[in-house]
């Protein structure tokens, strides 16, 4: 069994050493819970648990706390793969749900499996997700100062191998912040989230690149033909290179290996392995 989730790119590291303590302090324990709750149930169902409760903490971008977009509203995407039976879901630009990841793996059943904007959010009430405002008075604060010009990345992300030996990934955002609407995130697109047998991943960054690296994607593709994780990993890293791509990715692979690595300074992560905790 192995996990490992991320919190998306550390803008404030440079000057804010509180908020970094509690994004590590809040991964740490989140990467334990999930790897407890790993015990007894699915890859699939430990991403969805662990992101649920990343969407949940304010100090991340996605669910509650989530960005505000141009105007003035919080769209969220967010989508969930299972490597076992190979099929995605998500959600993209859906509003006033508390747990975006969580209507994305209702869709998981259903034969129309990714929806967006008022199609998720009616999918989402036909389904019980009551309404909920994920804005805080921090993401307000931010918006009203129009910040739009500092990047300001907290997407959030889990991958977990079972006992069984099945992969799933899971990946959940408020979107870059400032954006125009209707601007799709990689993070409900097999670019910022895939898994399949081999290997599962999780992106964060400027989604633009992610998608044009196809970043989540190809490192899969590249573990799957048998290149070792951490290679296909850092070969699809500096394929972003000539145009500067922005981008941070955590894996597993069938065989067990756990990697992560990011384009700039830097992404917040934890896993949990055998009860040994490690983060940055
Ligand atoms: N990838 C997300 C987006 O571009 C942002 C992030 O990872 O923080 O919407």
């Amino acid at each position: 069994m192995k996990l490992i989730i991320h919190g998306g790119f550390f803008s404030e590291s440079l000057t804010n050493q509180e908020i970094k303590m509690a994004k590590q302090l809040a991964l740490g324990s989140i990467a334990e819970l999930a790897y407890n709750f790993l015990q007894h149930h699915t890859a699939l169902e430990t991403v969805v648990y662990a992101v649920s409760l990343l969407e949940d903490s304010d100090l991340f971008n996605a669910g509650t706390g989530s960005q505000i977009q141009s105007d003035g509203k919080i769209r969220m995407s967010a989508s969930l793969m299972d490597g076992k039976n190979m099929q995605f879901s998500g959600v993209i630009n859906i509003e006033d749900v508390k747990n975006p990841i969580m209507v994305a793996e209702k869709l998981m059943p259903f034969e129309d499996k990714v929806l967006s904007g008022s199609g998720a959010k009616a999918f989402a009430r036909e389904n019980g997700f009551e309404y909920y405002n994920p804005e805080t008075p921090q993401r307000r604060h931010e918006y009203e100062k129009k910040l739009s010009d500092s990047i300001r990345l907290g997407t959030v992300g889990c991958v977990a191998l079972d006992t069984y030996g099945n992969l799933a990934s899971a990946t959940s955002t408020g979107g870059k912040g400032f954006e125009i609407p209707g601007r799709v995130s990689d993070s409900a697109t097999v670019a910022g989230n895939y898994a399949n047998d081999y290997a599962a991943i999780s992106c964060t960054g400027v989604g633009e690149d992610i998608v044009s690296g196809a970043v989540a994607t190809k490192i899969v593709t590249r573990v799957t033909d048998g290149l070792a994780l951490h290679h296909a990993c850092e070969k699809t890293m500096a394929e972003l290179k000539p145009f500067d791509g922005f981008a941070g990715v955590i894996g597993i692979s069938a065989k067990g290996e756990i990697y992560h690595t990011d384009t700039h300074p830097y992404m917040v992560w934890a896993s949990f392995d055998e009860f040994v905790e490690t983060f940055n």
